[in-house]
């Protein structure tokens, strides 16, 4: 039942070469999105994973992680909170700054975001090299959360990203 279900997935998520710049194939999910059964399927399969962890709240990394990260929380009766690129959340922020292959990022996060002590599901739509999930497991120990478990809809394996979030335990829904 669940391998129709993921079968479907994969074949709504669609390759655009030379995106956004040449040489790397973009997994686009917008096909998915389009597909409420899939999309639906998508966050279920998600929830069933995490159901039985104790989770308090449920963290997405912009913007795609949104999406399934503001799904999962609905579906889940947790809270959200969004992580974000610098100077879009209002209130009080941390920071991290964390390198890229190339040049460098940093995201925020309100400083409220959750009580001291919460375990937190970090939620992003694709695992590439890691250096965001890990950047952002940081900041939420900054706020004072406790990385509970990660989640992608999307991992490229032969990128390796896994090994750089290994103490997570990482799970995908989908490999490519
Ligand atoms: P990384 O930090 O290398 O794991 O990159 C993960 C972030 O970049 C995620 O937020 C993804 O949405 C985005 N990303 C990286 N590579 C791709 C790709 N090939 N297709 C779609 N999104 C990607």
């Amino acid at each position: 039942m669940s391998d129709s279900r993921i079968k479907r997935i994969r074949e709504l998520i669609r390759d655009i070469p030379d995106f956004p710049k040449p040489g790397i194939v973009f997994k686009d999910i917008t096909p998915l999105l389009s597909d409420a059964d899939a999309f639906r399927s998508s966050i279920a399969l998600l929830s069933e994973e995490f159901g039985d962890k104790a989770i308090d709240t449920v963290v997405g990394i912009e913007s795609r992680g949104f999406i399934f990260g503001a799904a999962l929380a609905l579906n889940m009766h947790k809270p959200f909170v969004p992580v974000r690129k610098p100077g879009k959340l209002p209130s009080a922020t941390y920071r991290i700054d964390y390198d890229l292959e190339y040049g460098s990022d940093a995201l925020e996060i309100h400083k409220d975001a959750f009580l001291k002590g919460a375990r937190v599901l970090l939620v992003d739509d694709l695992l590439a090299t890691g250096g965001t999930a890990r950047a952002t497991a940081e900041l939420i120990s900054k706020a004072g959360g406790t990385v509970a478990a990660i989640a992608f809809l999307v991992e490229l394996t032969f990128l390796d990203g896994a090994k750089n979030l290994k103490y997570f335990k990482p799970y995908s829904l989908i490999k490519f």
